[in-house]
């Protein structure tokens, strides 16, 4: 499948061009159609894949009907929430985020620990319908009433067996309990190690699996 064979509109196309890509990666051709489908997925990729573009292009595509102008934070609740185990890891999502959604007009936003959660909360405030996070600064957030996790439509995990190696996984399951029963789940891991198997099997609802070399 080419780019243009995915059924993605002309932005994220018109996106996808101007960064120079002239072929889907391997974990992209088998990670759209799913994703674009509804399906939850629990791909195993490592950074350098792809992985990134694989789940945000279907992802903006997905969320891409809720665009619009209104200057009221209640009509850009939290759509999208992608987790990742460190702040380089969110600034990175986070920076593909915008990067292939330049010509869509949904708002995101990044927070993460060890830097002052003043500008986050602001950024929160005005409502945004992608959120990149870290676990233990999400969580800062929810405790002070900052951030509304009640319309998350599409759950990303990043680096589910770098969350394990961390000690989020209790975090990851407080933030769970906060979404909507029914979401997409979509999970993201190098390794896949008993407690992320299980975690997976929790978390995910007839997964399709993906697996490509690094
Ligand atoms: P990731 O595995 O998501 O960290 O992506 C690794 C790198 O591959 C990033 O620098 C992307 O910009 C790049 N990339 C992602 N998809 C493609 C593609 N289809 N063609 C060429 N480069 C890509």
């Amino acid at each position: 499948m080419m780019f243009d064979e995915f059924g993605l509109c002309a932005e994220l196309l018109r996106a996808i061009a101007e960064e120079g890509y002239t072929e889907p990666t391997p974990v992209q051709q088998q990670g759209i159609p799913p994703i674009l489908l509804g399906q939850d997925v629990m791909a195993g990729a490592q950074t350098g894949t792809g992985k990134t573009a694989a789940f945000t292009l279907p992802m903006l595509q997905k969320l891409k009907h809720h665009a619009n102008t209104s200057v009221s934070p209640a009509r850009h609740p939290v759509r999208a929430l992608i987790i990742t185990p460190t702040r380089e890891l969110a600034a990175q999502v986070f920076e593909s985020i915008r990067t292939y959604g330049k010509h869509i007009p949904l708002r995101s936003a990044c927070v993460y620990g060890g830097i002052n959660i003043d500008p986050q909360i602001a950024d929160l405030r005005a409502g945004v319908e992608i959120l990149v996070a870290t676990p233990g600064r999400l969580l800062d957030h929810v405790n002070q009433r900052t951030v509304n996790l009640g319309q998350v439509e599409i759950l990303v995990l990043d680096e589910a067996d770098r969350m394990l190696d961390m000690g989020f996984i209790p975090d990851i399951k407080r933030i769970i309990a906060l979404l909507p029963a029914k979401r997409q789940n979509l999970m993201f891991s190098a390794t896949f190690p008993e407690d992320i198997k299980r975690l997976a099997s929790q978390l995910l609802t007839a997964p399709v699996r993906i697996q490509v070399a690094p």
